[in-house]
């Protein structure tokens, strides 16, 4: 699909993978819509990019549906959807003191990294499928998932598992709406530098970009958005979960 004039939407868009990724689709003549409920530093990012904020909880079923609207009422129907809203809290199963996780963080982290995922999807596909085809398409899903739903690291019970469901869903999904023509893929990201890893220490930020194969550093945001520019371009792209992560595979610390 041809990104000129294409209404385009990035969850998570006011920071990190979701911030390049709306950059970068915007560079090349997309109209993007930022989803994320960051206000302050969406809107400030948004009106940097010349694309539109919307203050969106992509776990609010009510908050997702009138982001789309206000979204269509800018731009026009949505035919990209690149979710990258997520959160990432540590926690051991079995904690100090054998405290058990708490059930609250473990829904909360699958609330915004799978149901949040699903929640945006399922409404936007429902939305576009009643326009038109492009040629032979009607629009691309692109979800983000992680390295850690392969390889999950002591502490990362939560994340791993909401992401290991973000992958499962890919392949069912993409067979659902392949009757919509609207193709599906996610990127399992390695570890990339974004306001979360910049927070690190910087021997730490260099400890961790030496733990990959090659290159031997951390990922850069603007990388993960030329694999979403590449899956966007690529037709026969579907259904399909894409490591990039230099080779790494995660040790269990
Ligand atoms: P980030 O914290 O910089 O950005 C995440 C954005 O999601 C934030 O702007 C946040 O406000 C938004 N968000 C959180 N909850 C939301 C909600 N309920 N509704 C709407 N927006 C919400 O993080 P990032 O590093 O850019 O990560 C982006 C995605 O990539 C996440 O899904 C993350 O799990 C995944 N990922 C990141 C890395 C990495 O190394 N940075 C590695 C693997 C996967």
């Amino acid at each position: 699909m041809e990104l000129e004039n294409i209404p385009a939407i990035v969850t998570g868009g006011a920071s990190g993978l979701g911030l390049a990724t709306a950059q970068l689709l915007a560079s090349k003549g997309a109209r993007v819509s930022i989803f994320d409920v960051k206000e302050g530093e969406g809107r400030s990012a948004a009106d940097a990019l010349g694309v539109v904020f919307n203050m969106v909880d992509v776990t609010d079923e009510a908050s997702v549906k009138a982001g789309l609207e206000r979204g269509e009422a800018a731009h026009g129907p949505a035919r990209i959807l690149v979710n990258c809203a997520g959160i990432a809290p540590g926690m051991k199963t079995v904690g100090r003191e054998n405290i058990a996780h708490s059930l609250d963080t473990y829904r909360a982290t699958v609330e915004v990294n799978l149901i949040g995922t699903f929640n945006v999807l399922s409404q936007f596909a429902a939305r576009l499928a009643a326009e038109p085809a492009l040629g032979e398409e009607r629009g691309v899903i692109i979800n983000t998932a992680s390295v850690a739903a392969f390889d999950g690291q002591i502490g990362q019970a939560a994340y791993a598992s909401s992401k290991a469901g973000v992958v499962g869903l890919t392949l069912p999904v993409a067979r659902d709406l392949s009757q919509l023509l609207i193709r599906v893929a996610a990127i399992a990201p390695g570890v990339f530098l974004t306001p979360m890893v910049e927070s690190f220490p910087k021997q730490v930020q260099d400890a961790l970009g030496q733990q990959f194969p090659h290159p031997s550093r951390l990922g850069r945001p603007a990388e993960f958005a030329q694999m979403v520019e590449a899956i966007i371009s690529n037709p026969m792209l579907n259904g399909e979960v894409i490591r990039l992560d230099g080779a790494i595979r995660m040790p269990p610390k």
